[in-house]
């Protein structure tokens, strides 16, 4: 026996994009119900994003979200680039619109939003995963449910804001040919790692080195997290902690530059760098939001802030909808954040191809593109233009 819930708005996932949508819609006073797969202990502590983004900073204080990571948020506008052909460090925060990042991570993020969604009274069911999204090309949509215990539910709505990343219900739920998937594997898989270490430098690091990509960014004062590029297919557990801290320290360079802060690496995960979007980010009554929306590698660090930015546009628009009967946001909602979208993922595009070396062989094009990326890097080292270009969009979005 199936029970019968409504909302106005239900929206899937309780990860950035949906707690924003969330307090968005409950800070209005809208009837709104965010259902979560996960406990609410592993969407409080799962980490993943920390670099935030000048407007991301600015859309969480305009909506009141953002006494956290006022105060302990650390700003950062430096990042360093290693390779065969030296280092060099570019402060971004006096190039480009002279922007900085906060570093603040995604799960404090989260539990500041999941705290101030509660506070205003708001509903998460945590435990609940969406099964699928029926009849959005109608101006009635439900969403069939089960909770931890394998109970069936439904909920109707007037909207149904898809929050719930790549392999969640609201993609599945398209109908074929409703939305166009735009894909792009970029064959190179990288195996990321979070370290009880401190940070090693006091800047992002990209080190390029024959041997594969290795990344290094602070976290908080205690914790950071690096990536080294791998072999696809690679398990996660492959290699031991000794082999992760020599190859990090080989590829960064650690005897011309300094030896790295080692600590117990926490946890790990191979991230396969893939991009996708989907056009349009509607159907019906069903909005796509963050990754669901789509997914960009994380070489640039785009996914969260466009999540951010996202919510806050869908968001904005159910207010109009449905307090003062203006559909117009919605309406305009897919093509205004495709826009964002497309420029994020061409910014990462770029990133991926300075940070790695071709991938699939060592023929003559192989060697012509290893050449191409020297002559990025150093073009990004000595062109002003071009890093006023990299800083306005490695901090933009
Ligand atoms: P999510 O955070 O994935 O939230 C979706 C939620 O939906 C989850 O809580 C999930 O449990 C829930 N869910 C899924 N399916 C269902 C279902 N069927 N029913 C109910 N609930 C469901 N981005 C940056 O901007 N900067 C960074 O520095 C950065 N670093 C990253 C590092 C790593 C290792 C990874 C993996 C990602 C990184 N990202 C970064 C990307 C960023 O984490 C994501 O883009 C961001 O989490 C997207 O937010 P979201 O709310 O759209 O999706």
């Amino acid at each position: 026996m199936q029970s019968r819930r409504e909302a106005d708005v239900v929206v899937l996932g309780a990860g950035p994009a949906g707690l924003v949508v969330g307090n968005l819609l409950q800070g209005r006073g809208i009837d709104c119900v965010v259902l979560e797969r996960a406990e609410r202990t592993h969407v409080q502590t799962r980490a993943r994003a920390g670099f935030l983004a000048a407007n991301t900073v600015r859309i969480l204080e305009r909506h009141g979200l953002d006494e956290g990571l006022r105060t302990r948020g650390r700003d950062h506008s430096t990042c360093e680039f290693r390779s065969v052909d030296g280092r060099f460090r570019l402060d971004y925060s006096g190039l480009g619109r002279g922007e900085r990042h906060t570093v603040y991570p995604q799960q404090e993020l989260v539990s500041d939003l999941l705290a101030r969604f509660l506070d205003l009274g708001g509903r998460v069911d945590f435990g609940v995963e969406a099964l699928a999204v029926h009849d959005a090309d109608t101006g009635r949509p439900s969403v069939t449910v089960r909770d931890a215990d394998g109970r069936p539910g439904r909920w109707h709505a007037r909207y149904v804001a898809g929050c719930d990343g790549r392999h969640g219900a609201a993609r599945r739920s398209l109908p074929a040919g409703a939305v166009r998937r735009h894909h792009c594997d970029h064959g190179v898989s990288w195996l990321g790692l979070l370290a009880e270490a401190p940070p090693s430098l006091d800047a992002v690091g990209y080190a390029v080195h024959e041997r594969g990509f290795a990344g290094h960014m602070a976290r908080t004062s205690q914790v950071t997290r690096y990536y080294l590029q791998c072999e696809r297919g690679t398990p996660a557990d492959a290699w031991s902690e000794e082999r992760i801290w020599e190859e990090l320290e080989l590829r960064m360079r650690g005897e011309e530059y300094g030896p790295l802060r080692r600590g117990r690496v926490l946890q790990r995960a191979v991230v396969d760098l893939e991009s996708d979007v989907l056009e349009p980010l509607r159907h019906g009554s069903l909005f796509l939001v963050g990754d669901a929306a789509a997914l960009v590698s994380p070489s640039a660090a785009k996914g969260a802030n466009l999540a951010v930015l996202e919510a806050e546009i869908l968001g904005g628009a159910l207010v109009d909808d449905l307090l003062h009967h203006d559909p117009k946001g919605l309406d305009a909602y897919s093509a205004q954040c495709l826009s964002y979208i497309w420029r994020a993922q061409e910014f990462s595009h770029w990133m991926i191809r300075l940070l790695h070396g071709p991938v699939g062989g060592a023929d003559d094009s192989a060697a012509f593109h290893d050449s191409l990326r020297r002559a990025r890097l150093s073009s990004l080292r000595s062109s002003r233009s071009q890093q006023d270009w990299f800083a306005e969009h490695y901090v933009g979005i």
